[in-house]
């Protein structure tokens, strides 16, 4: 791959991804303010820089992969009008739809393309190049973003103009959310009626309440022996994640006026699970807390 790429945020999501360009040929000049995360991409071949500014210096493409909306508005901030025109601004965070739309169109404004691509797949799928994006921007922006993100991931899904990708993000993530609450739900009154794990998994997963929160990431250990239950929760989506995008749909549902009350009580639940246990566990511990009637 041709090309110079700056990678702002390099933490486990964008230090993983950013090797993975070096891998297949850019030259990609990294910047974090934390140094572990910049040393850390530097053994993964990107070239450490002193901020945003000079990672971006003649830069083909910019790509972030930020905390949240706001480091990714100050970002294109400082960057739009330093850029040469024509930069790709490639934007993989998760973050509000309004923001990834008010980003874009900094970026159109002085000249620019921009694509929002957030991704699943999680750091696994970061390290191995197997995340899926979900991209929004117009066709010629995505032509340009898909060979960088091909290189990055298994899967690329063009889902419509900016803002798209958060929005499918989103909209994904609502349902993964309910549905691992009430997987974990009827786990445990399954438990109390006397129903074995194994017994519970043979039925529903070969009949309607099948689902990805039953089937890859089954909250109970021994059914699915590679989910995160089978070693007490480490690894995987980790609930602080799922209670941002959870409110993150919430808050595009509000600004649509589209009433959500599952969403809105998922989110209310992971809030007091995050609360009690903590946000670094896989988001199906969430069963641990149902089990001990404390939501
Ligand atoms: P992280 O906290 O590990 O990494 C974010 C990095 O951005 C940090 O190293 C931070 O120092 C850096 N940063 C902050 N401000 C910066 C700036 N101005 N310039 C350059 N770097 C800056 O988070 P992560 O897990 O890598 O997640 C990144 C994004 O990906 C988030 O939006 C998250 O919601 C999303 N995401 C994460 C996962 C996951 O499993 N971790 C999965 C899907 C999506």
């Amino acid at each position: 791959m041709n090309g110079t790429v700056a990678f702002l945020g390099l933490g486990n999501m964008g230090g993983p991804m950013a090797a993975n360009l070096v891998k297949a040929g850019a030259v990609v000049r990294g910047f974090d303010p934390v140094p572990d995360a910049l040393a850390k991409a530097g053994r993964g071949g990107v070239l450490a820089t002193t901020g945003a500014a000079a990672a971006a210096r003649d830069a083909d493409v910019i790509i972030t992969m930020l905390p949240g909306g706001r480091h990714v508005l100050d970002c294109y901030a400082e960057l739009v009008s330093r850029a040469r025109p024509g930069t790709l601004f490639l934007d993989c965070s998760t973050i509000d739809v309004a923001d990834a739309r008010a980003a874009a169109a900094l970026a159109t404004e002085a000249g620019h393309l921009a694509v929002d691509a957030p991704v699943s797949g999680g750091v696994v799928g970061a390290a191995a190049a197997t995340l899926t994006f979900m991209v929004g921007g117009e066709t010629a922006a995505f032509t340009a973003a898909e060979p960088l993100l091909r290189a990055m991931g298994a899967r690329v899904v063009h889902c419509g103009s900016s803002g798209a990708g958060q929005a499918a993000k989103i909209c994904n993530n609502l349902i993964l959310g309910v549905s691992m609450i009430a997987v974990s739900e009827a786990f445990v009154l399954g438990e109390r009626l006397g129903l074995t794990h194994q017994a519970l998994f043979d039925v529903a997963s070969a009949a309607s309440g099948q689902c990805w929160a039953l089937t890859t990431n089954c909250p109970v250990p021994g059914p699915v022996p590679a989910s995160p239950a089978n070693r007490d929760y480490a690894g995987g989506f980790a609930a602080g994640l799922m209670l941002k995008d959870l409110g993150l749909a919430a808050s595009a549902a509000a600004a649509q006026g589209v009433r959500t009350p599952l969403g809105r009580a998922a989110a209310d639940l992971f809030a007091a699970f995050v609360e009690r246990d903590g946000p670094g566990r896989d988001f199906s511990a969430i069963i641990t807390a149902i089990r001990e009637g404390a939501l």
